[in-house]
Formats: structure tokens, C-alpha cells, sequence
């Protein structure tokens, strides 16, 4: 498709190529949205699913739209859907309102500046009620239609949850893909707790695992390490990415970058260990030089003599001590927070 759009010489017939290429997308993306029909509920209970929200004014409709169609393929069991504004600066409160006014089902928590997602995952899952205990973005890029799939892991495969993982990154920015490789690889070498690659924080639950995932209310949070870190059996559901269909991603790459510096942190106190070798290392590196140089110091009686490679070795030393302190502190900034108690966010309006 990309070649019939790029060999299209005349505006007309690229204009063809891109509306071709649009119609295609949308149906693969109605394809990964389709469901096989159910006639009874499909489990007992309630599901809460929990929907973190910041500037989704366009997505707030057809996201509820998309997941009653689910819900209906579903057998319309009993569920609360808990939208959680996070200090959203446009109109995504007025359309979760709107939503709210015409279906009880619909709850909402609104924060009073944005708090982050992590924030508003723990605001939702601390409210939730339900017997089973759904996550979902609200850009549809966790698609709904997954529910059925994830239901028959826990009610007939003996799974305690099931977790959505994406299989490709397809329209996301290569160097977000990249960095995202480099940072599962690393954590996976410097963590004892095993992270998927692709994993979302989309998940189903049941109630006991919720419970667990609670007891941690640490300030500092990276709830995929935590699910890691409660244990329970989990299902991987596997599917394709999906671009976002309105409204743009929250995360720019050095937020990436900071979140993921604290998830190393959070999980992690291997690079406590790696400055502490690094230390022994250097330290028995310059006991070598310290003989070696007093020798040739007694020997020749030249000590201007490698003065290059000392300012070197200076800079370098000086360089790996920084990068060490830089490291002490990561862990030390994280034990000031927690020690301050302070809130993981502040609800405004509630419904
Ligand atoms: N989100 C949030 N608070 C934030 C950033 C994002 O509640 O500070 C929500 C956002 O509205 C969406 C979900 O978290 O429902 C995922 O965000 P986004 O799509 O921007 O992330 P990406 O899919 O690009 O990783
Ligand atoms: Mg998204």
C-alpha cells in the first residue's frame, strides 16, 4: 500500500491510495474490536473496570461505546465502570458526566491536578468493588474485546488473572520501540522478578488478587512490577497493536525515561550492588597504580612524566564516582518520599 501511495503520480490517485489505506486500517481495527456472541452473563458478579483518563475528551464516548458492545457479546453481566480524571485540562470530565447522568453503572473520580497514571490506577482499583477487577486506557488501544478471552482464563483455565501483551509495535515511534527493548532487557537482567515485554497494565483480576495488589500502597509505584511481585498464576493474551483512533499519547520520551529510571529503582537494588563492585574494582585498580607509579617515581625521578594519563584517569574516576552518587540517589530520593507519607493523589469530585 505504501509503494501504491509513493508511485502515485497525480494528486487524484494518491488521494485514492490514502483513502484506500484509511478504509484498510479501519477494518482491521473493527476486525481486532470483533466478538462472538453470548447469550447468559458470562461469570457471577461484578466487574469493575477502572479507566484512567487525562485529556480524553475525544475517546470518552466511543470508548463506552466499544466496551457495551463487549459487554453485550458478553451476556450484559453486572458491571461499574470507574472513569478516573486525572487533572484532565479540557472536557473529558464534562463527557464522563454526560455518560454518568444516563447509566448508573458509570462512576467517576476527579482529581484536582494530574497525578499520573499510576495515580489514577490506584485511585480506581482502591475504589473498586467488584469480584473481578478489569484496567483499561481510554484510547481503545487496549481493546475491549479481549474481556471474553480473559473471563475464560480465569473462570475455566484456573488463571487469577489474564494480561494483555502486545506481539508487535506496528505505528509506534522506532526510537520509543527501541528504548522500551533496552529498558525490559535491562530490567530483566537486573530484577529477580520476571517482566514481559509488550506487557500492559490491561489486566483481569479476581477480587483476592486485587486484595494483594492493594496491601502495597507505596508511593512510588509501577503496578506491572507489582502484579509481578504478588505472584498468582497469570495468562499472557497476545495481540497486535493498535493505533490510538483519536487524541495523542500522554508520554513524552523523557517522561518515558524518568519512569523508567523509577521502575529500575522500584524493582531493583541490583545497581546498588553493581556500584558497590565498581567501587572494589576501582579501588583495587589504584592500589596497582599507586605501586606501580612510586616504583617508577623511586626509579626514574621524572614525575611530570604522565600527567596526561592522570588527568585521565582523574576525569574518568570522577565521571564513574558521579554516576555512582547519581545512583545512591535515585534510592535515597524514593526512601524520602515514602517517608513523607504524603498522599497518592487528591480527589476533587466524586460521583
Ligand atoms: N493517562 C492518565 N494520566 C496521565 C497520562 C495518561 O490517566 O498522566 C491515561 C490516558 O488518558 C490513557 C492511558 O493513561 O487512558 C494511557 O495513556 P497514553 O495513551 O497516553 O499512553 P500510551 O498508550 O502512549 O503508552
Ligand atoms: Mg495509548
Amino acid at each position: 500500500m505504501e509503494t501504491l501511495e509513493k508511485t502515485a503520480k497525480s494528486i487524484p490517485l494518491k488521494l485514492f491510495a490514502k483513502y484506500i489505506k484509511k478504509s484498510i486500517k479501519e477494518e482491521e481495527f473493527e476486525k481486532q474490536m470483533e466478538l462472538p456472541e453470548q447469550k447468559s452473563p458470562l461469570f457471577d458478579g461484578l466487574l469493575s473496570v477502572i479507566v484512567p483518563c487525562k485529556n480524553e475528551t475525544e475517546m470518552i464516548a466511543s470508548f463506552y461505546a466499544e466496551f457495551e458492545k463487549t459487554i453485550a457479546t458478553m451476556g450484559n453481566p453486572n458491571y461499574e465502570i470507574i472513569f478516573v480524571d486525572d487533572g484532565s485540562t479540557d472536557t473529558t470530565l464534562a463527557e464522563i458526566q454526560k455518560l454518568a447522568e444516563k447509566n448508573p453503572q458509570v462512576q467517576y473520580i476527579s482529581f484536582t491536578r494530574n497525578f499520573g497514571k499510576e495515580s489514577a490506577m490506584y485511585a480506581g482499583l482502591k475504589s473498586a468493588k467488584g469480584d473481578y477487577i478489569t484496567i483499561m486506557d481510554a484510547d481503545l488501544q487496549d481493546p475491549p474485546s479481549l474481556l471474553p478471552e480473559m473471563f475464560n482464563a480465569i473462570l475455566n483455565e484456573g488463571f487469577d488473572s489474564a494480561s494483555a501483551r502486545r506481539r508487535t509495535r506496528d505505528g509506534e515511534p522506532p526510537v520509543r520501540t527501541f528504548f522500551a527493548k533496552v529498558f525490559y532487557d535491562v530490567l530483566n537482567k537486573l530484577s529477580p522478578l520476571k517482566f514481559v515485554e509488550g506487557a500492559r497494565d490491561y489486566r483481569l483480576m479476581t477480587r483476592e488478587m486485587l486484595n494483594a495488589v492493594l496491601e502495597l500502597c507505596e508511593y512510588n509505584r509501577f503496578t506491572k512490577g507489582i502484579y509481578e511481585w504478588v505472584g498468582y498464576k497469570t495468562k499472557w493474551i497476545e495481540y497486535d497493536n493498535i493505533e490510538r483512533p483519536a487524541g495523542q499519547t500522554k508520554w513524552t520520551l523523557w517522561q518515558l525515561a524518568i519512569y523508567s529510571i523509577d521502575a529500575l529503582t522500584s524493582f531493583s537494588s541490583v545497581p546498588l550492588i553493581l556500584v558497590s563492585f565498581l567501587g572494589i574494582i576501582f579501588c583495587a585498580f589504584s592500589a596497582l597504580a599507586i605501586v606501580f607509579l612510586s616504583i617508577r617515581q623511586l626509579i626514574f625521578h621524572n614525575s611530570a612524566y604522565g600527567w596526561t594519563s592522570m588527568i585521565c584517569i582523574i576525569f574518568f574516576l570522577s565521571g564513574i564516582q558521579l554516576f555512582c552518587i547519581g545512583i545512591l540517589g535515585q534510592y535515597i530520593s524514593k526512601i524520602y518520599l515514602e517517608t513523607k507519607h504524603r498522599p497518592h493523589f487528591i480527589i476533587k469530585k466524586k460521583s
